[in-house]
């Protein structure tokens, strides 16, 4: 976990912005298959109690997209932008795509999952990975 007291991020249009307090996890690339479709390449995401979020959206342009009933992913109606996504296994938490967060974020990016799922475009990431499966 990274002290990190408070974050801001918006989507790439701007419309949507939001608020992050307290700590925020450690960035973990997701190279699952569902992940690679969603951001186009692979998921890096730290992630929050949902409490901790704040989300200014005026236009309501935030939409959730559930290709699986177990998880949730959101993104900016106008933009496109991937902001967040949720899985039904830990419902209090979001994790929020870091590239959205504006810089400096003080976060590291410690671990990679799921590259079994990797395109074969991708070089083989040089960081621990967890077990899947
Ligand atoms: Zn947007
Ligand atoms: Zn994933």
């Amino acid at each position: 976990m990274t002290n990190n007291p408070s974050a801001h991020g918006r989507c790439l249009c701007g419309a949507i912005r939001y608020t992050l307090r307290g700590e925020l996890a450690d960035v973990s690339n997701c190279h699952c298959e569902r992940c690679r479709q969603f951001t186009g390449h692979h998921m890096a995401a730290t992630s929050a109690k949902v409490d901790d979020i704040g989300i200014q959206d005026a236009e309501s342009l935030l939409r959730w997209f559930f290709p699986v009933p177990e998880a949730g992913y959101a993104f900016c109606s106008r933009c496109g932008s991937s902001l967040f996504w949720q899985s039904a296994g830990e419902p209090a938490r979001w994790s929020i795509c870091a590239g959205t967060l504006n810089p400096p974020t003080g976060l590291k990016t410690t671990r990679v999952i799921w590259t079994s799922q990797a395109s074969d475009y991708h070089d083989r990431p040089d960081l621990p990975e967890l077990a899947t499966e």
